[in-house]
């Protein structure tokens, strides 16, 4: 027993190792990953209920040499607890804003860019002026520009973020609560926020047709986001039956497989040309 006990205490520490090993490749390789090329956004629609694209969430992936393509669930922790996320989301915020401005130029001039925001990134005491530049320098107009930021990242600090957010709205960028449904905010503490829409947190949607709770939480988000003269947007939309009964309680715009896939840039391009010819 007492050998059992010795090797099992050298398997956690192998184990332990083997993990900070691999977190200490991961970050390392971060570092280098945008100077090397090796980040890249792809982009997935969000549409009306007439599967018109409206506009398109930017999603980061990483191209990595050895280990192909990684979801940002694989890397976005690590970012954000080394401040990787400062320059990477900077990063992000130009490459989607420069790319809808080029898509305004060939003619889709109505579609807006949803970037997602790190709590980290908005902390930084230039944010405000950092996307302010960035938007600028695209050439982009700021209201085609939607940030998407998850209540636990704005309650942490909620009367500095209320400001940022404020004087980036009067620029006409607007703010989405992402996630919406899974944090612990009232509408009486949503009001304080200068927000323009809730996106309806995927678990809710996934479920919605086998769980009556889940279409109650879905009818009260749109509710609420009726009452606060605010969008519902709904992601993870995967079937026609989702997408009926959201639209059938008014929510105006969906993101889902349903629809399609997050793509890389040419493939985003098919789809708007594709939509054109119709
Ligand atoms: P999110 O902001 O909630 O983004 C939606 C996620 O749902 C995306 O995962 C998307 O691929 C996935 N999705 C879309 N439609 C469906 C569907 O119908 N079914 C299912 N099962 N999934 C669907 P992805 O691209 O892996 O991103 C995961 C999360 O990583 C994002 O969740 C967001 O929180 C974060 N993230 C992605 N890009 C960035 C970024 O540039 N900056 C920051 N800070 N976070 C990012
Ligand atoms: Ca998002
Ligand atoms: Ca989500
Ligand atoms: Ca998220």
């Amino acid at each position: 027993a007492k050998d059992n006990g010795g090797s099992g205490y050298r398997f956690f520490t192998e184990e332990m190792n083997r993990k900070a090993l691999h977190r200490m490749k991961m970050e390392s390789s971060l570092r280098k990953a945008l100077d090397r090329n090796e980040l890249m956004l792809y982009y997935q629609p969000l549409v009306n209920e007439d599967n018109r694209i409206l506009g398109m969430e930017a999603l980061l992936r990483w191209r990595h040499p050895e280990l192909g393509l990684i979801l940002p669930d694989d890397f976005i922790r690590i970012t954000e607890e080394t401040g990787i996320i400062v320059p990477v989301g900077r990063w992000v915020l130009q490459t989607a804003c420069v790319q809808t401005k080029r898509w305004h130029d060939m003619g889709y001039s109505d579609l807006f860019v949803a970037v997602n925001l790190s709590a980290r990134q908005i902390q930084e005491s230039d944010f405000e002026q950092m996307v302010i530049d960035i938007i600028e320098e695209s050439g982009l107009p700021p209201r085609y520009l939607k940030l998407e930021v998850t209540e636990s990242s704005v309650i942490q600090n909620p009367e500095v973020c209320i400001a940022k957010m404020k004087t980036l709205r009067a620029r006409g960028i607007t703010f989405s609560i992402d996630d919406f449904g899974t944090g612990y905010s009232s509408l009486s503490y949503l009001k304080r926020f200068p927000i323009d829409a809730l996106k309806i947190d995927r678990s809710f949607i996934s479920d919605a047709m086998n769980s009556k709770g889940d279409q109650e939480i879905i009818k009260t988000i749109i509710a609420m986001a009726r009452n606060l003269k605010i969008d519902a947007v709904a992601e993870g939309v995967e079937t026609e039956a989702q997408k009926n009964f959201l639209a059938s309680y008014g929510c105006n715009s969906m993101q889902g497989f349903l629809f399609a896939h997050p793509v890389p840039v040419d493939q985003f391009m098919n789809l708007l040309n594709r939509q054109q010819q119709r």
